[in-house]
């Protein structure tokens, strides 16, 4: 480009005038253009920034605060407060009972968003103009109010369980509700946001288990929750030993290459790096083998995920152990975790468990989570991906496009890959509409430095034109189908012998 403004010595005596002023009309219209686009790329950016501030600020739903929120006003109210020793406050953490999840999993979604706006409008009321609500989870609300003579505490704890008890209407159905809510109290249970939250979630965990509609935090109420917690886990120890024994002759572990293109040639493509993705297959005594796609929504439902995921991850760690030596040391394996999994704390203890035996580990796995666990409950989720990237772990994205993310926040979380789903290779490169979907997570992976993968890769036509497009890395049926891990050693034995190069 020429530079500007151009001065009459720039201008070519040999020229003649009228060529010279087309020139540089031309020119000007051409920085106009940039300008404009400049200026709408600056826009659009700002709007996405202003839409993520607001989404991380309010819940989309009841329009209250949200956690994220939370966070960041408690410590700089309780600063305050610490001063005026008169001061009294209750934290309430109100939660919805198990009615509201069966509402939502059984009538439309807007029933289930209707009652949290209802509900939000109620606790907004008994907040008043001095107090503070926050929407904490989807059916959690933490209400800091003072306690005083226009409201005293035992008023307060009448009027919460009272006023969401009370029946929703919504077009002809009268929908009832029950929630349970612990208090704790400021200052007489703590100066700090933790141990207040901290006291308010005991008492709520003891309101829930009694039945009660409102549990204010004592002592003693601790040592009765961590009875019940041991128990628990005692009798979950005393169910899960057989079972894990079940599954282990029941489940088999498959595993699908995945290479990274270093190019390609022709039906050649010369391979960068091989990894893997372990697949879970269950081969059940009568019924034959079962296809993921069916009993792990339902493991997932039931809970028995937990167990069936904690089995496969001490698998692949011993055997992960094993291959020091052999074709496979070194290779980074990805695992599936299911939403109940990210959502649970006993993936990280596990995690942590196994990779304090083991550190190297760590560069050896690969967590793939789904859209959906990370965009249902995103404050819950950048937690789990802090924990993951303080155990050096790596995280991709699982079948990416299918859920209802806004790709604007995508770049909230601590991510390493995304996996382009299966749906929109399938009709790649013939449908203009997955050309054009595959193009800009090309561009979004670019800009966020993410590992992309195409998965569901069928045809070499497909590979080459994904490499073009610049997607490098490939799983599916034309690179190789699921197999055992004999078979992948094999596998990589051959790719290694024949230079890194795969012919498809
Ligand atoms: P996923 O994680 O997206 O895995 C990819 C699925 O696509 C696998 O199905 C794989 O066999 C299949 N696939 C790979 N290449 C091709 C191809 O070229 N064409 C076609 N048509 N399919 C291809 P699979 O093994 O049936 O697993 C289905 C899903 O079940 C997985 O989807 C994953 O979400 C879940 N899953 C599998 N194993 C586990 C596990 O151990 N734990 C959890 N939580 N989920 C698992
Ligand atoms: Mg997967
Ligand atoms: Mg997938």
């Amino acid at each position: 480009m020429s530079k500007l403004p151009l001065t009459m010595r720039d201008l070519d005596p040999q020229h003649d005038f009228q060529k010279t002023i087309h020139l540089l009309e031309s020119e000007v219209v051409l920085l106009r253009e940039k300008n404009l686009k400049l200026t709408q790329h600056l826009d659009r950016h700002s709007q996405r920034h202003q839409e993520m501030e607001r989404r991380l600020n309010l819940h989309p739903i009841s329009g209250l605060p949200t956690h994220y929120r939370m966070d960041q006003d408690v410590p700089v109210l309780l600063d305050k407060w610490k001063e005026n020793p008169s001061i009294k406050m209750a934290f309430l953490l109100i939660q919805l009972d198990s009615q509201y999840d069966m509402i939502k999993r059984t009538l439309k979604a807007s029933v289930g968003e209707w009652i949290l706006y209802q509900i939000s409008e109620r606790l907004r009321e008994i907040a008043g103009e001095d107090g503070w609500l926050y929407h904490t989870r989807d059916n959690e609300f933490l209400l800091i109010r003072s306690f005083d003579s226009s409201m005293d505490f035992r008023t307060l704890k009448r009027v919460i369980g009272t006023k969401i008890a009370e029946p929703h209407l919504f077009s002809g159905f009268n929908l009832t509700l029950g929630s349970h809510t612990g208090v704790s109290q400021f200052p007489q249970d703590g100066y700090e946001k933790s141990s207040l939250l901290h006291y308010a979630d005991v008492a709520l965990g003891y309101a829930q288990e009694h039945k009660k509609q409102v549990a204010v935090y004592e002592a003693e109420l601790e040592d009765r929750v961590i009875e019940r917690m041991d128990l628990q886990n005692a009798i979950i120890k005393a169910i899960e030993a057989p079972a894990l024994r079940e599954i282990s002759q029941q489940f088999e572990l498959l595993f699908q290459p995945k290479v990274t293109l270093k190019s390609v040639e022709g039906s050649s493509l010369i391979v960068e790096s091989v990894s893997a993705e372990m697949l879970m297959r269950w081969n059940h005594p009568t019924k034959g083998p079962v296809p993921p796609s069916r009993f792990i929504p339902v493991a997932e439902e039931t809970g028995l995920i937990m167990p069936i995921g904690k089995w496969s991850l001490y698998q692949i760690v011993r055997r992960i152990q094993g291959w020091s030596g052999t074709a496979l040391e070194k290779l980074v394996i990805s695992i599936n975790i299911s939403p109940r999994q990210f959502r649970s704390s006993e993936l990280v203890e596990l995690l942590e468990k196994h990779l304090s035996e083991n550190p190297e580990l760590a560069r050896q796995l690969v967590l793939e989570v789904t859209e959906t666990s990370l965009f249902e409950d995103p404050f819950l989720a950048m937690k789990s991906l802090g924990d993951f990237n303080r155990l050096g772990l790596k995280v991709s994205v699982d079948d990416f496009g299918t859920g209802y993310s806004s790709l604007s926040h995508l770049h909230k979380f601590t991510l390493d890959e995304i996996k382009i789903d299966q749906s929109f290779v399938r009709g790649f490169p013939e449908n203009p509409q997955d050309v054009a979907i595959i193009r800009s997570l090309v561009s979004i992976a670019k800009e966020l430095n993410l590992n992309l993968v195409a998965e569901g890769v069928e045809r070499a036509d497909q590979v080459r034109e994904l490499f073009h497009l610049g997607c490098r890395t490939i799983q599916g049926y034309v690179i190789a189908k699921p197999m055992s891990e004999s078979d992948l050693s094999l596998f990589v034995e051959n790719l290694s012998a024949n230079n890194w190069v795969l012919k498809v």
